[in-house]
């Protein structure tokens, strides 16, 4: 099959490889799915420039996807075979946090595209429990749904943005939508980029740019992380809330105790989504509620997607097509 391995780690274009490799075949208890749509994460930048000690190359990165399974392996019902599916984290559903809900925090948790080959590819095997069946979305607009919009709606649990004022820190492939995401809740929100033309753009969409000098929001979400972090503490009134999802450079972040005891700020940070989060964001696309934002690129073009997102040319999801 046709994939893109990352080879080591580094600039896109030498760390990213178009390659061919042996079609992976399902063992027991797994489906071969062949993918669609493969989404281009944040965190898959900073996987290529080696900020995660667990992931080793050569492996096929991506863990957002969607497709077809074509085949499964011993143990697995065949009925599955020719359903549309998107993927999801591999969780034990046994660990503590598990069983208390948190899914997304499991202590045996396994991403595709870090410690297994993921979505750069035509084919990917995975245990069948983490496939999801799905219908009515194309498959591009259901990559959207697969990670930005389901961490949307999963960061948008922690927080209640009904009648706040409410500033996205960030207009990466996330922050658009978690801004889209807070407006249909009902908040007054704005969305902050330090690139001019993505700013016109988010304008065109009719999302709201915050203006120099805007501050006291009830609710700051930063999408990027150390660059940004002291400056949303900032920009929090007083018993505001700051919720931290992005991590962008993966670099520390320094910053004064005193901003969040005198203000007296409530900072939280939320990680990712459980598989029904993804369900209510294909849920929210079906029902036309938020615009599936995306760009689409050949899956030879991984290296320029991440190229591209790093400049700040892309708006939405940067996705592959095998
Ligand atoms: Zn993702
Ligand atoms: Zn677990």
């Amino acid at each position: 099959m046709k994939a893109v391995q990352l080879v080591k780690f580094g600039e896109p274009r030498e760390a990213l490889r178009y390659t061919d490799l042996p079609d992976p075949a399902p063992g027991p208890g797994d489906v071969l799915v062949k993918i669609e749509a493969a989404g281009v994460c944040g965190r898959d930048l900073v996987v290529r420039k080696g900020a995660f000690p667990h992931v080793k190359p050569p492996v096929v990165p991506g863990h957002e996807g969607v497709g077809k399974v074509v085949e499964v392996g011993p143990g697995v019902e065949r009925d599955v075979v020719g359903s549309r599916v998107f993927l999801s984290a591999i969780y034990d559903g046994t660990c503590d946090y598990c069983r208390r809900g948190f899914e997304n925090l499991c202590r045996n948790a396994e991403l595709l595209g870090e410690s297994r080959n993921g979505t750069y590819a035509e084919y990917v095997v995975l245990p069948a429990r983490f496939v999801h069946p799905f219908h009515g979305v194309d498959p591009r607009v259901a990559v959207v749904a697969t990670c930005p919009l389901a961490t949307a709606v999963y960061t948008l649990r922690h927080v209640d943005v009904e009648g706040r004022r409410v500033l996205v820190v960030g207009a990466g492939g996330t922050g658009v939508y978690i801004a889209q995401l807070a407006k249909v809740r009902g908040g007054e929100v704005y969305i902050s980029t330090r690139s001019p033309e993505k700013a016109a753009t988010l304008r065109q969409l009719g999302l709201e740019v915050a203006a120099e000098g805007d501050k006291d929001f009830d609710v700051v979400i930063d999408t990027v992380g150390s660059p940004t972090l002291e400056r949303s503490l900032k920009l929090a009134r007083r018993a505001g809330s700051v919720v931290v999802i992005g991590n962008v450079t993966g670099e520390r972040a320094s910053l004064s105790p005193a901003l969040v005891i005198l203000r007296q700020l409530k900072v939280l940070g939320s990680m990712a989504f459980r598989p029904w989060d993804i369900y209510e964001a294909l849920d929210l696309l079906k029902r036309g509620l938020i615009k599936p934002l995306y760009a689409e690129y050949r899956l030879q073009d991984a290296a320029r997607a991440h190229e591209d997102m790093e400049r700040e040319m892309v708006v939405g999801r940067a996705v592959l097509i095998p």
